[in-house]
């Protein structure tokens, strides 16, 4: 087993993170959480890429069309299609209409649950339900109910891996072997020592 330090999650802002200046400002927001940046590049993903990446969970599918219309029924609101499979067959053809629209940046970040804590910092899925204090709460205002009378995904600056199998699987799709960096960060030694000695002198 490897050792929780070495957790790692895929984070690609997406872009619409890109078009409004926003790399920067997300970046400083998973840096200084105390993940470590294990490999980052920008690219212009192609559709059948973006398909893979979302059908690496074969349960994706069912999760986010019943995710979706739950989402609907709570504000009272009839949702596209009873049928979640239909429902996330729309949301997949317009996430490859997005997706390949320009270009994203693709980065893994690596540390103690890595996974967790980048849902946590980028927030729930629609941005106008997301937490106060989060980035997809904080720095965007799109909803499913406008996305939708739009037809289009929603957008919300950032994918993050849903899981540590969905991360592993997601990676090797966004990068090869050799762009994946191994280093240390000094400040690693505070977050995972067992004995903070050295620091007094
Ligand atoms: P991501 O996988 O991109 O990190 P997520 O895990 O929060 O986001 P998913 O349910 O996996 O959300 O949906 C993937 C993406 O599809 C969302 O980030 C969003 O851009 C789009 N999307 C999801 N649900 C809807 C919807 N009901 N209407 C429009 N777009 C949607
Ligand atoms: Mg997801």
């Amino acid at each position: 087993m490897t050792h929780p330090k070495e957790e790692r999650t895929l984070v690609l802002i997406k872009p619409d993170g890109v078009q409004r200046s926003l790399i920067g400002e997300i970046i400083c927001r998973y840096e200084r959480s105390g993940l470590k940046l294990a490999a980052m590049k920008m690219l212009i993903p192609t559709a059948e890429l973006v398909e893979r990446h979302y059908l690496v969970d074969p349960e994706w599918r069912m999760k986010t069309g019943k995710k979706t219309i739950e989402s609907y029924l709570k504000k009272g609101k009839s949702p596209p299609s009873e049928d979640p499979l239909k429902v996330t067959e729309i949301i997949l053809g317009n996430l490859k209409k997005y997706m390949v629209q320009g270009p994203v940046v693709a980065m893994v970040w690596q540390g103690m649950h890595a996974v967790g804590v980048v849902r946590k910092i980028t927030g729930g899925t629609e941005p106008l339900t997301s937490d106060v204090g989060t980035i997809r709460g904080d720095l965007t205002i799109d909803s499913y109910e406008v996305s939708d009378i739009d037809g289009r995904a929603v957008r919300n600056l950032i994918h993050a891996s849903g899981s540590t199998d969905d991360a592993e699987k997601e990676i090797v799709l966004w990068f090869n072997k050799e762009e994946l960096i191994k280093y240390k960060l000094v400040g690693e030694a505070i977050l995972y020592d067992i004995n903070l000695d050295g620091i007094l002198e």
